[in-house]
């Protein structure tokens, strides 16, 4: 499978911060080359989505994730949340390793993520709305947590099936993705 599905015991690991001499290696290369082209495929299927995943999604329990930030793809190593705003948005979330299902999140309107880049050098990124809430999203990811542990209001939670059931377009371009991530 594309991307390892709810149940998969890596996806809730807390995954092992990379090291210097890591980041050169051919496994941590081979990942995120995976990982920009499952992002690749799945914006193939639907030009809006395809926009963040994380290493363990792909099997490897190690801190990284890969973002595209205005269309490009940026690769952060060891992210870490360095400041969060207290004014919090509620977040519409679905994720890849089970995307049947969405639900509502509450998330930091504003992070600031520190991180290391492909070559070792350390950056920020500042974000806000909805690419704070991806990233939160993706690094919650390396310490095992799905936005579905988060979820204060179950009811909000609910299947794709429903979600588009008078869009039947969407709903099977939504299945579409599916088969791709679990295919
Ligand atoms: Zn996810």
């Amino acid at each position: 499978m594309r991307v390892k599905q709810l149940g998969e015991s890596v996806l809730r690991e807390t995954a092992l911060a990379v090291t210097q001499d890591e980041l050169s290696s051919v496994e941590i290369n081979d990942a995120i080359t995976e990982m920009q082209n499952i992002l690749d495929g799945i914006q193939a299927i639907s030009p809006e989505n395809g926009n963040a995943i994380a290493a363990p999604q792909v099997g490897l329990s190690k801190r990284l994730i890969v973002l595209r930030i205005e269309g490009q793809f940026v690769t952060l190593v060891n992210p870490a949340i360095s400041w969060a705003s207290e004014d919090t948005i509620d977040s519409y979330e679905e994720c890849f390793s089970f995307y049947q299902l969405r639900g509502v999140v509450e998330r930091a309107a504003q992070v600031w993520v520190d991180y290391t880049d492909v070559v070792g050098h350390p950056q920020q990124l500042r974000l806000s709305g909805d690419a704070a809430a991806l990233a939160q999203h993706e690094i919650d990811h390396l310490d095992g947590i799905f936005f579905l542990d988060k979820v204060a209001d179950t009811t909000t939670v609910a299947s794709v099936e429903s979600v588009y059931a008078a869009n039947p377009t969407r709903l099977a371009q939504v299945r579409d993705m599916i088969a791709y991530m679990v295919g």
